[in-house]
């Protein structure tokens, strides 16, 4: 057991770490390869409103689905896609494996649900994005308004002109932007003021601060009443106790997502975990929320 050794010896292990030049090359190719065959898999992970308990929307989550069947985490390829371009590829299986699965998932929820989808700085510099994005929309039958495209910080620093441009392009359809991972930016608040977004996701690093003996949860509910001081929308990610639900409702946040109200899940299992939350008289997590 890794206890057994030692406080030294901490056995963790990531392919990130292991990317020296020629690991590079082969991950490089396994990904190109895989983007030929599609080789990806789209979890969903839904988002509730911390007040009724109800799914509001999902958030579709991406998969590198190796041959052997093992999944590999986004934060392990991600990068390495970003950096070859390939993440452009990837992303439009993302939409459009999103927007076919939406409607399965919106009658398995009784009702027309929030698609929110991650776009790197990449992929938001795309000149295509708009109309990949359209067509993937147009295809499915899915009403912008459900799309919520879920930008970091980092994609807009650098050009807010450029950044700007692109929002408006996205927005002038009816397509909603969500800043993620709120709070661990560097560019400070400022540009909320020139840039229009509808959502805020706080950093689950902030939410982790919640409950415990060394974090502060002062800087979660400071950026809560930010985001609804300019009555924009606010979720909380990373949501793994009922401690830090309570305190997200207590102070208004929005809406929540996390393991501990649900994760992230294949598309034929989000539709059973939809049916069951929907026909069950109190399910246990809209009881969970609704009796705090
Ligand atoms: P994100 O957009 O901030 O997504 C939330 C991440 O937090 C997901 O990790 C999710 O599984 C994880 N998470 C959710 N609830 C909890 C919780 O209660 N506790 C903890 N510890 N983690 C939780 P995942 O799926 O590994 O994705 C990591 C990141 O990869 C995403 O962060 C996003 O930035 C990126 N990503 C994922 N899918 C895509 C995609 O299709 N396209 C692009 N461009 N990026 C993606
Ligand atoms: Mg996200
Ligand atoms: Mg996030
Ligand atoms: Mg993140």
């Amino acid at each position: 057991r890794a206890k057994d050794q030692g406080r030294n010896t901490v056995q963790i292990y990531t392919p990130s770490m292991e990317i020296d030049s020629s690991n590079r090359f082969v991950l490089e190719s396994e990904l190109r390869e895989a983007c030929l065959r599609k080789e990806f898999l789209v979890m969903y992970q839904p988002v509730f409103d911390s007040g009724s308990g109800e799914i509001t929307g999902v958030e579709a989550l991406v998969r590198w689905r190796r041959r052997d069947g093992t999944l590999v985490a986004p934060n392990d390829f991600i990068p390495l896609a970003e950096e070859t371009g390939l993440i452009v590829e990837i992303g439009e299986f993302v939409f459009r494996t999103a927007c076919r699965d939406w409607k399965h998932l919106s009658r398995a929820a009784g009702r027309p649900l929030r698609l929110a989808i991650n776009l790197s700085p990449r992929q938001f510099r795309d000149e295509h994005l708009t109309a990949m994005i359209l067509q993937a929309l147009r295809e499915n039958d899915v009403d912008p308004h459900y799309l919520e495209v879920e930008v970091t910080e980092g994609a807009l620093i650098g050009d807010w002109d450029g950044a700007a441009e692109v929002l408006s392009r996205l927005r002038e359809p009816g397509i909603h932007i969500a800043i993620d991972d709120f709070g661990i930016g560097y560019s400070g608040f400022a540009y909320l003021r020139h840039i229009a977004v509808d959502r805020l996701k706080i950093d689950r690093s902030f939410v982790g601060d919640i409950g415990h003996d060394i974090g502060n949860p002062a800087l979660a509910g400071a950026l809560i009443a930010l985001a609804r001081g300019l009555h924009i929308s606010v979720t909380a990610e990373g949501v793994e106790n009922e401690n830090q639900l309570a305190f997200l409702q207590d102070q208004g946040c929005h809406e929540v997502q996390g393991f501990y109200l649900g994760r992230p899940m294949p598309v034929d299992e989000s539709v059973s975990f939809f049916e069951k939350e929907r026909h069950a008289a109190s399910p246990e997590k809209q009881t969970a929320i609704a009796t705090l």
